[in-house]
């Protein structure tokens, strides 16, 4: 669970306190694409579960495009705002679901302006910091995270001089200790919903441990209310690893997880196969369910027994268990055959 002390609700969104962590991902598709490019792209989303969706702004032309995707989805939408007071205040008046702004990009004043209004038509904000943002970078050391702090608290105290308290507060590096570090001051100063992520992290796989590291050592701390796994790859991909590091902390419970031992000389069936097919199949399911594929009766009848379902592998055999109780003991060739019978059958008596 999340642990912010305040809640924060975006279109219906709930954030912070004990709602279960969110996630959040940014649309990729250019506004120079036609429309049908960007309505694939949320459907994409929609599927994957964002609950969350970040836009860029970049203009004022954007904002057309903004009230359109609007009509098409229930993905609440945070509009992205840089340097522009102008778009922030003209995309509040169109109605939008949040709005995040850049404190390194934006003077106080302007910033208190778009609070007063944010305000008036009840929207939250989200103060986001970035590191690399700043035109004179902090570095990554104690000192950086203390002004990086610094800056966020600055500009939350004068938003709250306004009396406006719908806020979510970020602080993002690429440099995950900088950003753990960052965050767990952050949680000690304020009290708002936090957003957290490892920016710019990169290309998988080497992105993704980077984001489980950063983000899955601050969830594991009880910090982080919503979360962005940023990839260089699509935003769909974003949101299945952000779900994929919430369940690993058994924070959310989200789709078939595959138990699969990674095999030693012990091994008489091909797990790898096994596994890989039983992934593909079961990837449309949503319901939490846990699948142990193992390769011998050494850890394998402990984990299949643990598991939902699972096999535990002999030679050229596997012994089928469901609940903790051994079932039957099927041929090799018959195992992805079963188990999804078994599987497709537990997920029908699942009511989520
Ligand atoms: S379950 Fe058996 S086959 Fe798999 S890694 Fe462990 S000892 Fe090896």
């Amino acid at each position: 669970m999340a642990n912010s002390k305040k809640v924060v609700k975006i279109a219906g969104l709930a954030i912070g306190g004990n709602n279960p962590v969110r996630v959040e991902s940014m649309l990729k598709t250019s506004f120079d694409e036609p429309f049908s490019s960007i309505l694939k792209e949320i459907r994409t989303l929609e599927k994957a579960d964002c609950e969350l969706l970040r836009i860029a702004v970049p203009n004022k032309e954007a904002i057309l495009t903004i009230n359109k995707i609007k009509k098409h989805t229930n993905i609440p939408l945070m509009a992205d705002i840089h340097f522009s007071e102008e778009i922030a205040l003209k995309i509040l008046d169109e109605g939008i679901d949040s709005i995040r702004i850049n404190p390194a990009n934006m003077e106080i004043s302007q910033i208190k302006k778009i609070a007063r209004v944010a305000k008036s038509k009840k929207v939250p904000m989200r103060i986001g910091v970035n590191a690399a943002s700043f035109k004179n970078p902090f570095g990554k050391d104690k000192k950086a995270v203390i002004k990086l702090v610094d800056v966020l608290c600055k500009t939350v105290r004068e938003i709250e001089k306004e009396k406006f308290y719908d806020i979510i507060v970020g602080v993002k590096s690429s440099d995950v200790p900088t950003t753990i570090m960052t965050n767990q001051l952050l949680a000690k100063k304020l009290p708002y919903p936090i957003h957290i992520g490892i920016t710019e992290a990169g290309l998988a796989p080497e992105a993704i441990i980077k984001s489980s590291i950063g983000i899955g050592a601050l969830l594991a701390q009880g910090i982080g209310d919503t979360l962005r796994v940023s990839l260089t790859d699509t935003s769909a991909k974003e949101v299945q690893v952000g779900y994929e590091i919430l369940k690993a902390l058994n924070l959310r419970k989200k789709g078939v997880e595959i138990i699969s031992c990674p095999t030693c000389g012990r091994c008489r069936i091909n797990i790898k196969k096994i596994a890989e097919e039983i992934k593909k199949r079961t990837l449309k399911f949503k319901e939490p369910i846990t699948i142990a594929v193992m390769g011998c009766e050494v850890n394998g009848p402990g984990e299949a027994k643990e598991a939902d379902i699972g096999i535990a592998g002999g030679l050229g055999c596997g012994v089928l268990f469901k609940k903790g109780k051994i079932l039957k003991k099927v041929k090799e060739k018959d195992i992805v055959k079963v188990l999804m019978r078994e599987i497709e059958k537990e997920i029908k008596e699942i009511v989520i």
